[in-house]
């Protein structure tokens, strides 16, 4: 099963032919990320056309890392090396077999280095039909702009993995709870630029906070939406401003991937939050 509708989305465009050649995933989980990509690789490879067939000889040898069709790339050592990509070209050579496209994964793609990168970008710069590029980085900080600049940029959040990254203590939960019962206590205010300053720019002060703090608040809600609760808030919030605030923060963990501005960030929230309002 393909977790991320992000990817699930990519088999519809598949079918209408519109792939690109090249994507960035920028994901908090890479192994997830890259295990739902091979199931989207045997949802359009499946002679049987089936999902999570399992059973056929050619989703057999996807899930068995068997196919020559897919080569994954890691970095050998601290970097990937330039050697790797040549084997990569040599080995996508001629026109795929077995399945109509041949696919290849760059595992932490940030560690492409500027001899690699350079060899990368040649094979980019040249698109061949068939081949289709899966680079996958928690770090996009980190990856070369150039390389950058040629893939299709998804990021693919996993719900799972960020509860399981979040190693809170007790007390720190308590605090956060508190700071977001008188949050919504005073919301919506005029202001609220200045309702984030006055309880927010205190505990969320670094990316590293920005992210426990609004991971445990996207948990919260995402639980107060699964039992229809109105408790925490203590407002009459509708399932759908709730479900909105849900992806406001969504797509602020988001954001924060790749923006380390955190006022900026706060920012943001403030002004889809506004929002909520208009619902
Ligand atoms: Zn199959």
């Amino acid at each position: 099963m393909i977790r991320s509708a992000k990817i699930e989305n990519l088999v519809l465009k598949y079918r209408e032919n519109k792939l690109s050649h090249a994507f960035l995933f920028v994901t908090n989980d890479i192994a997830a990320c890259e295990q739902d990509l091979l199931e989207f690789i045997k949802r359009i490879s499946c002679p049987k056309y089936e999902e999570n067939c399992d059973k056929c000889n050619i989703c057999y040898q996807i899930s068995h890392d068997d196919l020559p069709n897919i080569i994954k790339i890691n970095p050998d050592g601290q970097y990937i090396k330039k050697g790797q990509i040549l084997e990569l070209k040599d080995r996508f050579k001629g026109k795929p077999i077995f399945l109509e496209n041949n696919f290849y994964f760059i595992e932490n793609a940030e560690k492409l280095n500027a001899s690699s990168g350079n060899t990368m970008l040649k094979f980019l710069e040249e698109p061949e039909d068939n081949i289709i590029g899966f680079f996958l980085t928690n770090n996009k900080e980190g990856m070369l702009d150039t390389i950058k600049s040629r893939l299709q940029i998804i990021t693919v959040l996993y719900d799972e993995s960020l509860k399981n990254n979040l190693a809170l203590s007790d007390s720190e939960i308590e605090n956060y709870r508190k700071v977001l019962l008188n949050y919504f206590a005073d919301f919506p205010n005029e202001d609220l630029l200045v309702l984030n300053k006055t309880y927010l720019s205190g505990i969320v002060t670094d990316r590293s906070s920005f992210n426990s703090f609004f991971i445990y608040f996207y948990s919260l809600l995402r639980e107060h939406i699964k039992r229809n609760s109105k408790e925490f808030m203590k407002r009459n919030f509708s399932i759908s401003q709730l479900n909105k605030m849900r992806n406001i923060i969504y797509e602020l963990l988001e954001s924060s991937t790749f923006n380390v501005n955190i006022e900026l960030l706060l920012d943001q929230f403030a002004m889809a939050m506004e929002d909520l309002n208009e619902i």
